[in-house]
């Protein structure tokens, strides 16, 4: 067999253009970057060593060495993890991989019509989000991966300056897992030595689970504790260590919003570490977007996909959960419709629902950031799941005609009218739109507060919902929000006069006539102040934008 080359996809050269240029950002990311690899790699063949132990052969320990070469100026590191045979090379360090690098990319993206020149906005981002395992090229001019998958013989060696191709040979390899040999750049040199790489690696992945030993330099040392993070207590944890440890697990680069670090005791068993990020994930609506919690028994990780841990509407928790009673050699299929899951689940609901409760009660403003982030995501949760709808209903925040802030539905009901018994709403696809439609200037008039609803699944919650403190949701566009029984405020603009009957009945007779079958009935109104005529549904029917929706889908 001889050597094969092979292009980049076009998205991974323009990033390691971007990489390879990035002179002034804080290089060491790179480090964070590998070994957080070699740790998923651990995790994943520490996994199918429970069903398949001879995977694991005669080296069981997972471990991760970094060794420095001085005279060679190379840097090695190497993992015993679940490695790569010739096609996962390919496909994972060729292409644009899932997390890190594809975040990346996408606010690249985003942020292109912003001020600055190109290089400054990449050099920011890169440091916020990373780029994964193509940081090695902003060290090293060469890049080579011998790698050997776990069961299998073959070893290969894949090896790139990073210019738009890397090439492919077979290969010799002693053991499994994955050595990622950094050619160092001139300007990188000082990454060997062994005091500086010890102190990045506890800044950054002192919480890895597995040791990591830096050697070579005269020296051969373990540079993290080592200890799964979340076995320790909440005192031995700083904010920095949840913080580097929430951008492990959950791949994210944002400070996380929430931290929720408890060890539940009792008839069950579990640890869980929550995070709710600060920012919203650009694939929060993706229906492809799998809830991203992990799940471990014992400290052994388990999967990060599994559904029922949490309800597809907290999709947005980052972290982890780890289970003293499931067994250790639970197959993923197993994990459906566990008893002992489902208990779990509801411990974590409730956590997180309870947690959400404290910081909107202590801290609007704060709590405003989260609802703007994932409040339509909570949303779908009234609808899905009636247990937590009471609980969700609290929680739930909306942009009303009183003013630009959040209002609460206890906040909305306490500031209703006399003589208003329901919460009125108006929804559309814009704060814009709906907050402009004729359809408000009788509720403006009489000084009636009216909730603007603009995310899709409003459609599907509100008729869900029956009653909130007893009071009837309605939208305004209904022929039935009638505003006659409410006492207008003293200070709003007095009742405009009844129009004339006369000639109104002529006029309303002839728009029947000209809009025939368009329209069921013409009718004379006070709801309006301004405006000629406007749009309603009839009571009963269906709201005229869950029609127009509906239209959309062809349903
Ligand atoms: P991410 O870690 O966010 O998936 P990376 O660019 O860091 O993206 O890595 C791309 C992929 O390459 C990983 O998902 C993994 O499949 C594979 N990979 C990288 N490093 C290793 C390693 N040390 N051992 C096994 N697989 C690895
Ligand atoms: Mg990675």
């Amino acid at each position: 067999m001889q050597m094969e080359r092979h292009g980049f996809q076009a998205e991974v050269s323009r990033l390691l253009d971007i990489v390879a240029h990035s002179l002034y950002s804080d290089k060491s990311v790179f480090l964070r970057e590998l070994i957080s690899n070699a740790s998923d790699a651990c995790d994943k063949l520490r996994y199918l060593a429970l069903t398949e132990p001879g995977l694991l052969k005669d080296d069981p320990d997972f471990k991760v060495n970094i060794t420095i070469d001085k005279a060679g100026k190379k840097l090695t590191i190497a993992d015993n993890g679940i490695g790569m045979n010739r096609d996962d090379l390919i496909n994972n360090l060729g292409t644009i991989a899932r997390s890190g690098s594809a975040k990346f990319m996408e606010e690249l993206a985003a942020h292109k019509s912003t001020g600055g020149t190109e290089d400054q906005k990449n050099l920011s981002l890169i440091g916020q989000f990373g780029v994964g395992f193509y940081a090695a090229f902003m060290v090293a001019d060469k890049v080579e991966v011998l790698s050997r998958k776990a069961g299998e013989d073959a070893a290969w060696l894949w090896t790139s300056d990073g210019k738009g191709e890397f090439t492919l040979a077979p290969a010799e390899k002693a053991g499994r897992g994955t050595d990622i040999v950094l050619h160092l750049r001139d300007d990188a040199s000082d990454y060997l030595d062994a005091g500086r790489l010890a102190s990045i690696v506890a800044k950054y992945s002192d919480h890895i689970q597995l040791p990591i030993h830096v050697t070579g330099d005269g020296e051969d040392r373990k540079v993290n504790q080592a200890a799964a993070l979340w076995t320790r207590s909440k005192s031995d944890v700083s904010e920095e260590q949840y913080r580097d440890f929430y951008r492990h697990v959950a791949h994210a680069f944002d400070d996380p919003w929430a931290t929720l670090h408890f060890k539940a005791e009792g008839k069950i068993e579990y640890t869980g570490l929550l995070f709710i990020p600060s920012t919203k994930p650009f694939d929060l609506f993706n229906p492809d977007r799998k809830q991203a919690l992990k799940l471990y028994v014992k400290r052994v990780f388990i999967t990060d996909h599994c559904e029922e841990v949490l309800p597809h509407w907290l999709r947005f928790v980052k972290g982890l959960v780890d289970s003293e009673d499931l067994p250790l050699n639970i197959s993923r299929e197993m994990l459906q419709q566990n008893p002992i899951l489902t208990k779990i689940r509801a411990g974590l609901v409730k956590r997180v629902l309870g947690e959400l409760a404290k910081k909107a009660e202590n801290d609007a403003a704060a709590y405003g950031e989260f609802w703007n982030n994932f409040g339509a995501v909570l949303k779908e949760g009234i609808y899905e799941d009636a247990e937590q709808r009471e609980p969700l209903l609290k929680l739930a925040r909306f942009r009303s005609t009183k003013g630009d802030g959040l209002v609460s539905l206890a906040d909305y009901v306490g500031r209703m009218k006399e003589g208003q018994n329901a919460i009125y709403y108006i929804s559309g696809d814009s704060l814009e739109a709906v907050s402009k439609s004729a359809q408000l200037e009788g509720y403006r008039a009489k000084g009636v507060e009216v909730l603007l609803l603009t995310d899709p699944i409003d459609e599907f919650w509100i008729p869900s919902v029956e009653k909130f403190e007893g009071k009837e949701f309605k939208s305004v566009t209904r022929g039935g929000a009638d505003l006659d029984q409410v006492k207008a405020d003293a200070d709003a603009k007095p009742e405009e006069k009844k129009p004339a009957a006369e000639g109104i009945d002529n006029l309303i007779a002839l728009m029947k006539l000209s809009l025939k079958d368009a329209v069921k009935d013409v009718r004379l109104s006070s709801r309006l102040t301004d405006s000629a005529v406007c749009l309603v549904a009839e009571e009963g029917d269906m709201d005229m934008r869950l029609a127009r929706l509906l239209k959309q889908h062809r349903q």
